[in-house]
């Protein structure tokens, strides 16, 4: 399928799960063919992955999705050090190579909500630990932070920024 895509020398070649169910030794030489690829053409590639072992290992910048939105946006290193969104936290914990030591997995309660059935206000508050009244009545803008990461909860502050109101608004 990759060779297929590549024939077309696109300027943008987007991925979607592409090591799923495969093992470590394929999926690493997977990942390392995207990288060469990406390196020798010169080209984008728009990695679709829940595994955030990917995401660490070949991607630059970081966006991450919940029941249909971009809930939070960064460069990887911020993203991965320094998440900001409930959401994203939970992603991070959630990885096995963190649970070491501890008895138990963690894992984030419920379930995400059906397309078309999203909760009034913020669509992950059902779900969230750090939930507050605002968050069942408002659904929050992705708005910038200070670090240039972007992020959509009523837990943190934005810069006031043209980009941002204009972000408020567009929601
Ligand atoms: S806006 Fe509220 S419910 Fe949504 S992620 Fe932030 S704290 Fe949680």
């Amino acid at each position: 399928m990759i060779a297929m895509a590549m024939a077309c020398q696109p300027q943008l070649l987007i991925a979607d799960e592409p090591t799923t169910a495969l093992d470590v030794t394929i999926q690493a030489q997977m990942l390392t063919l995207i990288r060469d690829m990406r390196a020798k053409a010169g080209m984008s590639v728009m990695l679709i992955t829940h595994d955030l072992g990917v995401v660490a290992e070949v991607c630059d910048r970081v966006l991450v999705m919940y029941a249909g939105q971009v809930i939070e946006s960064a460069d990887v290193r911020t993203l991965l050090r320094h998440p900001k969104h409930p959401y994203t936290m939970g992603l991070i914990q959630a990885v096995p190579h963190n649970a070491r030591g501890k008895k138990r997995l963690y894992a984030i309660s419920g379930n995400v909500p059906s397309p078309g059935e999203w909760p009034q206000g913020c669509r992950f508050a059902p779900r969230c630990q750090e939930a507050k009244p605002i968050c069942l009545t408002q659904n929050p803008p992705l708005l910038k932070m200070k670090d240039g990461s972007e992020c959509r909860c009523w837990l943190h502050e934005p810069i006031a920024t043209e980009e941002a109101a204009e972000g408020t608004e567009a929601l």
